[in-house]
C-alpha cells in the first residue's frame, strides 16, 4: 500500500561511510527517543518492533547505535525545542565521532515541518510523517543499501491507521509485559483552537473491531493482562463507519468485544473527550467488569468561556454533570485531567473557575499545560495571548492545588486494601515491585518476580508523592 513517492530526487548522494555499513552487510542497531504522548510511545514501540522483526537490534544507548531516531512532539513548543536541540548535539557528538549513523526525525514535527528539517539541520537523513511509521524500515533498508541518500516522507496514507500493531512488550524473547497499549484509531476532527493534532495527525480514521480484538488476543496470548486502547479522541473511535447499535456508540461495542476476550482482566482506554461519554458508556462501567474505574477526562478550563473560545464542545456544568454519573456508576472511579493555564484572554476570573473546578472535582491528579501557541492554530492568532510570567504564576498556583487534593487523596487509602496487578520492577528502584489499583494509581510493595502478572491485594501503609506503599494483604481463612 504505497502513497505517493517520498521527497528523495534531489538530494546528494550516500556518503562513502554509509556504503561501507551497507559493503559489510552487518544488521544495524537502532536507538528511538520519545518526545510527548502515550501514542508516541506506541509508535515508537511498533517502529522498534518492525525493524526488530527485519533483523535489526535496540541499541541500549544511542552512543552506540548505527540509526538514532528522535520520535518528535509539537503539541508545544517545549517539545519541539528540545528534539531540535537534540538532534543538533547529535550531529556534533556523534556524527562526527561515527560518519555513518543514520539521524532521523519521525512523529508530529516531522510532519508538520516536513523538508524544511533538512534544510536546517543538514545532518539529518530521515523524516518520517505520521501516516509513514510503518516504511521507516524500508527507508533504512533503502539508505544502508546505498539506493537513497536522504528521505522526506509525510504524505496521507489511506489505511495507515491499521500499520501501528506490532508490539516488542519489553523488548526481549521472553515477552514479560503484562501490560500493552494498542492503538484503535489516528487522527482528531474536534479542532480545538489551541490544538496542532488534528494538523500533525490528520482527520480520524479507526481500525475495525476484528482487527483490533485480533491484536488484543495476540498480547493475552503472550501474557498480557491489561491494555489501554489508544487513540486521540477514543471515545470517537468509529463514529462514521459504525453505526449505533442498540442504542451503544462504536466506542462501546468495541469495548464489549475486548471484553470477551478470556484471559484479559482489564480494560483502560485514553484520551476520550468529555462530550463521548454518553449514557452507554456510563453505562458500560456498570456492566463490563474489566473496565477499570479510571477515567482521564481532559477539561482544559472551568470557565465556560475559555471552554467556547477553545471550541471543547461542552460547558462546565456538562462535564461537571458526566464526573457525577461517572461516581455514581463507580464510586471507587479514580479521575485525572488536563489542564491549559493563559490561553489567550484568560482573565484572573477565568482563572479562578479553573481552581474552583479543581477543588469541586477533586482530581486524583492533572497534567497542567501552559497555553502554547502552535502554528496555524485559531489560537495562536487571538487577541489576549498573554505574558509568560502570568502562564508560570498561575501554573504554579493550580499545582499548588492539584498537590495538595491528590496528597489528601492518597493519604486516605492508608490503612485500606487495594486490589494491584503487578507490572514488574520500580523504575526507580528495581528492589521494589511496582502495580496499578483499578483506579490508577502506583504502588510499591517488597515483591519478587514471581509475583510479576498477579492480581494481588495489598493494604497500603504508607502514601508519598503520587504513590502508594503497601504490604500483601493475609487472607483470614477461617
Ligand atoms: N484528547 C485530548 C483532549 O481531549 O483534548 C488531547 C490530548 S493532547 C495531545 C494532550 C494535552 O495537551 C491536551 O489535553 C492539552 O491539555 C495539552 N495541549 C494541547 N495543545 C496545547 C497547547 N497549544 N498549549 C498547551 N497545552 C496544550
Amino acid at each position: 500500500m504505497r502513497g505517493p513517492q517520498p521527497e528523495i530526487s534531489d538530494f546528494p548522494t550516500l556518503p562513502p561511510s554509509r556504503k561501507f555499513t551497507a559493503i559489510l552487510s552487518v544488521m544495524p542497531s537502532v536507538y528511538i527517543k520519545t518526545y510527548g504522548c502515550q501514542m508516541n510511545e506506541r509508535d515508537s514501540e511498533a517502529v522498534a518492533a518492525q525493524l526488530v522483526a527485519k533483523g535489526y537490534s535496540l541499541a541500549p544507548s544511542e552512543s552506540t547505535a548505527d540509526v538514532i531516531l528522535l520520535n518528535t512532539c509539537s503539541v508545544r513548543d517545549a517539545a519541539e525545542q528540545k528534539a531540535v536541540g537534540k538532534m543538533q548535539t547529535l550531529a556534533a557528538e556523534v556524527r562526527r565521532h561515527r560518519p555513518g549513523v543514520v539521524l532521523g526525525f519521525m512523529g508530529c514535527m516531522a510532519q508538520s515541518r516536513g523538508r524544511q528539517l533538512i534544510d536546517k539541520l543538514p545532518d539529518v537523513d530521515l523524516v518520517i510523517g505520521t501516516q509513514k511509521f510503518h516504511r521507516t524500515a524500508d527507508y533504512l533498508d533503502d539508505i544502508f543499501a546505498g539506493k537513497l541518500a536522504k528521505v522526506v516522507d509525510v504524505a496521507a496514507e489511506a489505511g495507515s491507521e491499521a500499520t501501528i500493531r506490532e508490539h516488542l512488550l519489553n523488548g526481549s524473547a521472553t515477552d514479560k509485559s503484562v501490560t500493552a497499549f494498542v492503538s484503535i484509531m489516528q487522527g482528531c476532527n474536534q479542532y480545538c483552537t489551541f490544538c496542532i493534532v488534528p494538523y500533525t495527525r490528520g482527520g480520524e480514521r479507526s481500525r475495525s473491531i476484528p482487527d483490533i480484538v485480533a491484536e488484543c488476543r495476540e498480547l493475552v496470548s503472550r501474557g498480557v493482562k491489561e491494555i489501554t486502547l489508544l487513540g486521540q479522541i477514543v471515545t470517537s473511535y468509529g463514529k462514521r463507519d459504525l453505526p449505533v447499535n442498540d442504542g451503544k456508540s462504536a466506542f462501546v461495542q468495541l469495548l464489549e468485544a475486548v471484553h470477551e476476550i478470556d484471559g484479559l482482566e482489564r480494560i483502560r482506554f485514553t484520551s476520550p473527550h468529555p462530550k463521548g461519554y454518553g449514557d452507554d458508556l456510563v453505562e458500560a462501567y456498570c456492566r463490563l467488569p474489566k473496565l477499570v474505574e479510571s477515567a482521564h477526562l481532559p477539561v482544559q478550563s472551568g470557565s465556560d468561556r475559555m471552554l467556547k473560545l477553545m471550541h471543547r464542545g461542552y460547558t462546565r456544568e456538562r462535564y461537571l454533570g458526566i464526573i457525577e454519573k461517572l461516581r455514581r456508576a463507580r464510586p471507587q472511579m479514580g479521575v485525572t485531567t488536563d489542564i491549559i493555564v493563559g490561553f489567550p484572554g484568560e482573565t484572573e476570573a477565568d482563572f479562578e473557575e479553573t481552581l474552583s473546578l479543581a477543588r469541586q472535582v477533586e482530581f486524583d491528579n492533572a497534567f497542567v499545560f501552559k497555553y502554547s501557541p502552535r502554528k496555524d492554530t485559531p489560537a495562536a492568532a487571538m487577541p489576549g495571548q498573554l505574558p509568560q510570567e502570568v502562564k508560570e504564576e498561575r501554573n504554579a498556583r493550580l499545582l499548588e492545588v492539584i498537590n495538595e487534593i491528590g496528597a489528601r487523596h492518597y493519604a486516605a487509602y492508608v490503612g485500606r486494601q487495594v486490589e494491584i496487578l503487578v507490572e514488574g520492577p520500580s523504575k526507580r528502584n528495581p528492589a521494589r515491585m511496582m502495580g496499578r489499583t483499578r483506579s490508577n494509581k502506583i504502588v510499591l510493595f517488597e515483591g519478587s518476580e514471581r509475583h510479576r502478572g498477579q492480581i494481588m491485594d495489598l493494604k497500603i501503609n504508607r502514601a508519598g508523592s503520587f504513590t502508594l506503599y503497601g504490604d500483601p494483604a493475609i487472607i483470614n481463612m477461617e
